[in-house]
């Protein structure tokens, strides 16, 4: 049995270690066509500012490693040009001798990833500007930084963000540029509002709702022209807006792909050719929460899908299908942390599915022990099935157990409901006996059985009477835009008659809590009101 696998990192190496103990007697080869295999993308920013000191621990297998552990035939600085679908060959190419030859396969793997976006603007060729994909990117970063004290970083995605705050921590200053008008465009905007602050606090340049427009080489530096007019001058451009798939190959081995140049796969990674299987950030698959098609270029599914495709060659009988992917990440800006699993707000509404949605604020442990710190949760459901959609966490700490717990709710199709009673763990130095979870499931509830009308936009009829429940410093201090009657809440029930009954109120708070306790008493009191989610400084 031979088995020929394309591309040497995630997806590629996964599926021949698990080839590899699946089958003794199979000869595996993989080329790759960088001068590395196996090694850690996904460290490759922190090793930028230094924060991955040494550069060998992303080197976390090579080829001579590979062949003692699991008998790999590894070449590496080869690369494959094309594939004989006819006669199951492929042709290879090495790139320091220049010399081609086939090599045949009984079953082939493509793990050709994903190449950052480079679009053809005007001054794009500049050597300042950089991607940033492998070790070889890495290096010339770092090269570049010895000199260079200005960074400019466009998009302002995970990897972006990343950057930005790797070349910080280096010393250069840095302008961040992108053209949704938030950071980490996945997210709901109100829930990217701490990162930006983080980043603001540490003087990181914020250029949102602005695009790149084109660069000017000058003999010291790289101008930015931004598509606003503005200019920032750099010594080093980090491009970031994106990735697309290395499917050149399959699509000229006539492989089916999908819309946007995705390898098609069946749920065992099966291409449309049944000898050629394919994995990670080149392959499209399945939504895990809206049955439909994806692509989801993160670690974890690239590595878990060459498990899967290796199984189903050696143990048909018993692989298990791919199930798809919910579409997790979480990214850290200095302190603030931000993550998000399943489908956000924006997203739901741009396809016109119904939802609904709440926001809630607590610590990530229990308020009176030391070293609580807040964090805002926010999810979003079906509404006739409470089945959860989405969720979104951000704050300092903890960000990561409530991202995965709800992924895992996603994935186990769990309802609001659900949510109330999960047990979570819990002493005062982890969480909290209601952990943020429950109190997610709770005010979900709220919602489903009417005990409380949310809103997320503070009213702009002068008809609506908002009334500010937070006390007076507060109040005074983070003032509610527009006009807002000050009512601290432990006020609230004797100054009833301050507020006319026949016109229908919001009420405001810090975090979206109190506002909700009030809301519930002036329900009871016959008045039409509805509870502003989200609180005051969690959403200006
Ligand atoms: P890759 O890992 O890109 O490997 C594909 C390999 O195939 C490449 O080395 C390429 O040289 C080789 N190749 C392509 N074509 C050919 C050919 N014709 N012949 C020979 N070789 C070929 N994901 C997360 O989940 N969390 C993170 O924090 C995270 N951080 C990241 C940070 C950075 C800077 C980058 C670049 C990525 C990050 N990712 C992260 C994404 C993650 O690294 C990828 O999803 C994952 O590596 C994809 O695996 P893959 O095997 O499909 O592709």
């Amino acid at each position: 049995n031979s088995i020929l696998v394309i591309g040497g990192v995630a997806a590629g190496a996964s599926f021949a270690a698990r080839a590899r103990r699946l089958s003794e007697s199979a000869r595996i080869t993989i080329v790759e066509r960088g001068p590395d295999v196996s090694f850690a993308n996904c460290g490759l920013p922190y090793h930028i500012g230094g924060e991955i000191p040494n550069r060998d621990a992303l080197a976390v297998q090579s080829a001579a490693s590979l062949k003692a552990l699991l008998n790999l035939d590894v070449r590496v600085r080869t690369e494959a040009v094309a594939i004989d679908r006819a006669n199951k060959r492929v042709e290879v190419k090495n790139l320091d001798t220049g010399q081609s030859e086939f090599l045949s396969y009984d079953k082939l793997m493509l793990a050709p990833g994903a190449s950052p976006l480079r679009p053809p603007l005007p001054g794009i060729e500049d050597s300042r500007i950089f991607t940033l994909r492998n070790l070889q990117d890495m290096d010339r970063i770092i090269a570049a930084t010895e000199t260079g004290m200005r960074a400019v970083v466009i998009g302002a995605g995970f990897i972006g963000l990343e950057m930005a705050e790797q070349l910080y921590r280096k010393g250069l200053s840095v302008q961040l540029v992108e053209l949704q008008k938030q950071v980490i465009p996945p997210l709901d905007a109100p829930m990217a509002a701490l990162v930006e602050s983080e980043l603001r606090h540490h003087e990181i340049g914020l250029h949102l709702g602005d695009g790149i427009a084109r660069f000017e080489s000058e003999a010291n530096h790289v101008r930015c022209h931004l598509s606003s007019g503005a200019c920032l001058d750099a010594d080093i451009v980090v491009l970031s807006i994106g990735v697309k798939p290395d499917s050149e190959l399959a699509k000229a081995a006539g492989l089916e792909l999908g819309a946007r140049g995705h390898i098609v796969v069946d749920p065992f990674q099966r291409t449309s050719d049944p000898d050629i299987y394919a994995a990670g950030d080149a392959v499209e698959t399945i939504d895990r929460v809206i049955d439909s098609k994806t692509a989801v270029p993160m670690g974890g599914p690239a590595n878990r899908q060459g498990r899967v495709a290796a199984d189903h060659i050696f143990m048909p009988e018993k692989a298990r299908p791919y199930p798809g992917s919910v579409g997790t990440g979480i990214v850290r800006a200095f302190e603030a942390v931000v993550g998000i699993t399943g489908w956000s707000e924006k997203r739901l509404a741009a396809a016109g599915l119904p939802y609904e949605t709440v926001s809630v604020n607590d610590s990530h442990h229990a308020s009176y022990y030391p070293g609580a710190r807040p964090m805002t949760l926010k999810i979003v459901w079906e509404p006739t099935s409470g089945r959860l959609l989405g969720a979104q966490v951000s704050g300092y700490e903890g960000i990561d157990k409530r991202l995965d717990v709800l992924s895992t709710a996603i994935v186990a199709q769990m309802t609001v409901e659900d949510l109330c009673h999960l047990e979570l763990a819990y002493a005062p130095p982890f969480g909290s006996a209601k952990d943020v979870i429950n109190l997610a499931g709770f005010a979900a509830c709220n919602r489903r059985d009417g005990l409380v009308v949310h809103t997320s936009d503070l009213p702009s009829d002068p008809q609506v009477q908002v009334v500010d429940v937070r006390g007076k410093a507060l109040s005074e201090a983070f003032p509610v835009p527009g006009k807002a009657i000050n009512i601290p809440f432990l006020s609230l029930r004797a100054s009833l008659d301050t507020l006319d009954r026949s016109r229908p109120v919001v009420t405001v708070c810090a975090f979206g809590k109190m506002s909700y306790f009030a809301a519930r008493v002036l329900s009871q009191n016959g008045f039409d009101v509805a509870s502003f989610s989200g609180g005051i400084k969690a959403n200006i």
